[in-house]
């Protein structure tokens, strides 16, 4: 199971993907991996503090809530409120270049600003229609990002041979259970 994301997007379906629910793996399991990962992603492997772990752990979670969201759950209003305070940590801000073309980018240092490179990611795929596309897995135990790349956007679960199949038979079997 893999479905990758367009560009730049796959490095925030990565991101999320840094903890695995099906099997409790954390990929983010101190400062020094979050720093490694950062790197290893092409984001300027900032030295992170604890509080920085902290705070990456808690965009991720908050980040999944939205893809969850959709893939069509309600979403928990204070996913979206920390995704915001990940952006002002960052001081996201308009900039230009030597063409005088506009950008967004971090003026934040740090793991923030890093974070922050991620949002903007976010903020263009938004721009190009590919966010809403980009979800978490709809079964509680795999909760794994995916790229949504069905015509109508109706996929729910992030591989219909495993997640799809477990489901139904899970279903079935209470359909059964109960009759
Ligand atoms: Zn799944």
């Amino acid at each position: 199971m893999s479905n990758p994301a367009p560009d730049q997007l796959e490095l925030v379906r990565a991101f999320v993907n840094t903890y695995d629910h099906e099997d409790g793996t954390e990929q983010l399991t101190d400062t020094a991996t979050l720093t490694a990962w950062l790197g290893d992603h092409g984001l300027g492997a900032p030295v992170a503090t604890a509080r920085d772990l902290e705070r990456a752990r808690e965009l991720r979670e908050a980040l999944r809530a939205v893809l969850q969201h959709h893939g069509g759950l309600e979403l928990d209003p204070a996913a979206p409120r920390a995704v915001d305070h990940a952006a002002e940590r960052a001081k996201l801000s308009v900039a230009f270049d030597d063409h005088g073309d506009a950008r967004i980018e971090p003026k934040a240092s740090g793991v923030d600003g890093a974070l922050g490179r991620l949002l903007v990611v976010i903020a263009d795929a938004q721009r190009d229609g590919t966010w809403s596309r980009l979800k978490a897995c709809a079964a509680e135990d795999c909760q794994y990002a995916f790229y949504d790349r069905s015509r109508n956007r109706s996929a729910v679960w992030c591989d219909m041979k495993v997640c799809g199949n477990r489901q139904k038979v899970r279903s079935f079997r209470s359909r059964h259970t109960h009759a």
